[in-house]
C-alpha cells in the first residue's frame, strides 16, 4: 500500500472503527459503575495469567461443552493477534531510530509458525459454525434439547470472523501471487492457496486487501454488540476477580447497614462493580445451566437467565428480586457447580445470596426455612435441639473441652452430627475410630452450636455473624488450633469464613484425617462391599473444598481425583496400581452431582417431583453398586429419602467412617 492515499485512508478508518467501539464498551461501564467500589484486593496479573492466557476454566470443561473448539479459536486468535502486534512494531520501529527486525531467520520462523497457528482460528470458528448450525437442525426437528441458545448475531459473529481468518490468508496469498519471492514457501497456508491463484495485478492485490480489512471494521465496530465481547470484558473482570475460595460469602457490616439502611442487594447497583462487570463478559455459553441440580430437576432457577436477569435489572432499575423471581433466588442450592463452571469467573451464588439477604431482612421469607432460622436463633441448633449435644458420647468416654480435657484436635459435631440418628452412627465411628488410632481430641458437646452456615447462605447474615462470634470465643477460651469435623458445611465455614470473626483454624475433614491414619497404618483400611460400592461425592468437600482423594485412600487406594477423568488416567499412569475404589458415578470429584440440601433448601418445602436428589440416586444407582457411601451427613438425609423410594432397604447408604470402623473391629 506504499505511496497510495491508502494508507490516511485505512489509520482514518481504524480510528474512527475504534471510537465506536470505545463508545459503545463506554455505554456499557456506565453501568458497571453504578455499583459500589470492590472491597478486596484483586491479583491482575496472576488471574490474566491463570483464567485468560491459560484458559484455566475452559482447560477443565469436558470436551462436550465445546471446551476444544474454544481452545482453538482463543489461541488462534491470540497467535494472529500476536502476529499483527509484532509486524506493527517491526514495521514503525524505524520512526522512533530503530531497526526493522522483520527480515533474516525470525522472519522466516515468524511466516512459517504463524501461517500455521493461524489455522487453528479458521477451523476452530469453522467447527463452532458447524456445531451451532447442526445443534439448531436437530432442536428444530426435536431430536435434540435445546442446550446452546442461538440467534442471528451468533452466526453473524461467527461468520465475520471466518471471514476475517479466509480473507487474511486469502490476502496473503494474492500477496505471494502478485510479488513471488524466494522464501515465500514458509508461508505455508498462503503458499498453497497462491498455487490454485492466476497471476495477481496491483490493483486486484489493492482490492483483496481492501476486502480483508473491511470484515476487520465490521468486527471492532459490532464486537461490543455480540457475545465475542467477552474476549474482551472477561479479562477486565477476571483482572478484577476476588482471589477468596469459592466457599466464601462475603461479609457484611453494621456500618454498611446503618449508612445504606439496608441489607443486601435490592437493586442491580447495589452489588460491587465489579459483580456489575462480570455480567457483561457472560457469553451465555449455558455451561451454568447444564450443570445446575435446581435446573436440571425441573425448577425455574436457571443460572444463566439469573445472569442475564440481573444484567436486565441493572440498565432498567428494576428489583432484583423481582426480575429474577424470589421462586428461583431460593431454588438455588449453593453447590458451586455454576461458579465452577463459568469460563468467566461470574459468582452465581453471591449474586443470588445477596438478594436473599434483602429478602430475608425485608421480611419476605417464609415457610419451614423461615422455622429453622427462628430454631437456630433461639436454640443454636438448626433442628431446634435444645440440649442433646452430648447424648451420642453416653459409654464412649469422650473427652469434653470443659473438663480440662488436653487435646491436638477438637471434634466438631455439629447440628446434625449430634442428634439425627443416622449422622450419630458416623460421629460415634468417628469417635471410635480417633481413640482406636491413639489421636488426641476433645469435644465441646453442649457448648457447640450451629456454625451458622445454613443461616448465612439462606441470607440471615446477621444470625449466621452472631454464631461465627460466639464459636469464636470458645475456640479462644480452650486454645483451639486443629478441627476434625464429619460435616462438610461445618468444614467450609470454619474453614473459609471464620477467620474474619478471629478464629484461625487448621480444619480438616474426617476423611481427611482417617486417610491419613490408614497411611500411617494407625487403622486398617476400608473394604469395599461385595457387588461394589460406589461414593457421593459432597458438593461442600469435592469441588467448593477440592477434597476428592482423601474419600477413596482411606480404602487404602492411590488416587487423584480432582473431577476429571483426565486426572485419574494421569494418575493410572503414573502409579499403574492406582484406581478409585469406588464404581464411580458419572459426576464424581469436583464435578459431584449436588443432592440439593445445601444454601439451607435442607429444610425448605420440596416439590416430589423436582428433588434434586432423586437424580443423583437414579445415577447412583445406574453404578450398579450394592452399597453407596456418602461423607456428609445433609446428603445421607436428602439420598436416603430418594433411596427408599427407588429401592427400599435393598441398597445399604453408610459413611465412610462406618465402612473404615467396620474394617478395624
Ligand atoms: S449454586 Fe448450584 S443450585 Fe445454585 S444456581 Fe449454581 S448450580 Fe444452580
Ligand atoms: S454465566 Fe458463565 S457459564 Fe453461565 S452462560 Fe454466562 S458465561 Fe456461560
Amino acid at each position: 500500500m506504499e505511496g497510495t492515499a491508502a494508507k490516511p485512508v485505512f489509520y482514518l478508518l481504524t480510528l474512527l472503527c475504534l471510537s465506536v467501539m470505545a463508545w459503545q464498551l463506554y455505554r456499557r461501564a456506565v453501568h458497571w459503575l453504578k455499583g459500589k467500589p470492590i472491597g478486596w484486593k484483586p491479583d491482575p496479573w496472576g488471574s490474566v495469567i491463570r483464567y485468560v492466557l491459560g484458559q484455566k476454566k475452559v482447560q477443565g470443561s469436558r470436551p462436550q461443552s465445546g471446551a476444544p473448539m474454544h481452545l482453538a479459536i482463543f489461541y488462534g486468535f491470540l497467535s494472529l493477534f500476536l502476529a499483527t502486534t509484532l509486524l506493527a512494531i517491526a514495521t514503525y520501529a524505524p520512526v522512533v531510530g530503530l531497526r526493522n527486525f522483520h527480515e533474516g531467520t525470525y522472519y522466516l520462523v515468524y511466516e512459517t509458525t504463524f501461517d500455521l497457528l493461524g489455522l487453528l482460528f479458521v477451523l476452530g470458528v469453522a467447527w463452532a459454525l458447524g456445531r451451532r448450525s447442526l445443534h439448531d437442525v436437530q432442536v428444530s426437528r426435536g431430536i435434540a434439547h435445546r442446550v446452546i441458545t442461538s440467534d442471528w448475531r451468533d452466526y453473524a459473529t461467527l461468520g465475520i470472523l471466518l471471514m476475517l481468518g479466509l480473507t487474511g490468508y486469502g490476502l496473503e496469498a494474492a500477496r505471494i501471487a502478485n510479488q513471488p519471492q524466494t522464501w515465500d514457501t514458509v508461508s505455508v497456508v498462503g503458499f498453497w492457496l497462491a498455487g490454485f491463484m492466476p497471476p495477481v495485478s496491483d490493483s486486484a492485490y489493492v482490492v483483496t486487501w481492501w476486502f480483508h480489512y473491511a470484515w476487520f471494521f465490521a468486527f471492532v465496530v459490532f464486537l461490543p454488540q455480540m457475545r465475542i465481547r467477552h474476549s474482551l470484558i472477561a479479562i477486565v473482570s477476571a483482572a478484577g476477580s476476588p482471589e477468596r475460595p469459592l466457599g466464601h460469602l462475603e461479609r457484611v457490616t453494621v456500618e454498611e447497614v446503618e449508612a445504606t439502611e439496608r441489607v443486601g442487594v435490592a437493586l442491580a447497583e447495589h452489588y460491587s462493580r465489579w459483580h456489575l462487570l462480570s455480567l457483561d463478559a457472560c457469553m451465555s455459553c449455558g455451561r451454568c445451566t447444564e450443570v445446575c441440580p435446581a435446573h436440571g430437576a425441573g425448577k425455574v432457577l436457571n443460572p444463566k437467565q439469573v445472569v442475564a436477569d440481573i444484567a436486565g435489572a441493572n440498565r432498567s432499575g428494576a428489583l432484583v428480586a423481582e426480575t429474577v423471581s424470589e421462586e428461583a433466588l431460593w431454588a438455588c442450592t449453593t453447590c458451586n457447580a455454576c461458579v465452577e463452571a463459568c469460563p468467566v469467573l461470574i459468582r452465581h451464588v453471591d449474586l443470588i445470596v445477596d438478594v436473599r439477604r434483602n429478602l430475608v431482612a425485608e421480611g419476605r421469607f417464609s415457610g419451614t426455612g423461615a422455622t429453622m432460622l427462628r430454631q437456630l436463633g433461639s436454640t443454636g441448633h438448626a433442628w431446634g435441639v435444645q440440649g442433646g449435644r452430648e447424648d451420642w458420647m453416653q459409654g464412649l468416654g469422650v473427652p469434653l473441652c470443659r473438663e480440662g480435657a488436653q487435646f491436638e484436635y477438637l471434634f466438631w459435631v455439629g447440628c446434625a452430627g449430634a442428634t439425627d440418628p443416622a449422622a450419630v452412627r458416623t460421629t460415634k465411628a468417628v469417635a471410635r475410630l480417633l481413640q482406636k488410632a491413639g489421636v488426641s481430641f476433645a469435644c465441646l458437646g453442649n457448648e457447640e452450636a450451629c456454625t451458622g452456615d445454613p443461616a448465612r447462605r439462606a441470607g440471615d447474615e446477621f444470625l449466621f455473624q452472631g454464631q461465627a462470634e460466639a464459636n469464636a470465643s470458645v475456640f479462644e477460651r480452650y486454645g483451639v488450633r486443629k478441627v476434625v469435623t464429619a460435616c462438610p458445611h461445618c468444614l467450609n465455614t470454619l474453614l473459609n469464613e471464620y477467620g474474619e470473626f478471629g478464629a484461625t483454624l487448621e480444619v480438616e475433614h474426617h476423611t481427611q484425617l482417617l486417610a491419613r491414619l490408614v497411611q500411617e497404618g494407625a487403622l486398617a483400611p476400608a473394604q469395599g462391599a461385595i457387588g461394589g460400592t460406589t461414593f457421593h461425592d459432597p458438593c461442600y468437600l469435592a469441588r467448593v473444598n477440592g477434597v476428592s482423594d482423601p474419600p477413596r485412600a482411606i480404602f487404602g487406594e492411590a488416587t487423584s481425583m480432582d473431577g476429571s477423568d483426565a486426572a485419574l488416567l494421569r494418575a493410572m499412569a503414573a502409579e499403574p496400581g492406582a484406581r478409585s475404589p469406588f464404581l464411580e458415578p458419572e459426576h464424581r470429584g469436583r464435578k459431584t452431582l449436588c443432592c440439593g440440601a445445601g444454601g439451607a433448601r435442607m429444610w425448605m418445602e420440596e416439590e416430589p417431583n423436582q428433588r434434586p436428589a432423586d437424580r443423583r440416586v437414579d445415577e447412583l444407582l445406574a453404578t450398579t453398586a450394592q452399597e453407596i457411601a456418602v461423607a456428609c451427613p445433609f446428603c445421607r438425609i436428602m439420598l436416603d429419602a430418594s433411596l427408599k423410594q427407588k429401592a427400599g432397604d435393598e441398597i445399604r447408604l453408610v459413611d465412610l467412617a462406618e465402612k473404615l470402623e467396620e474394617a478395624n473391629t
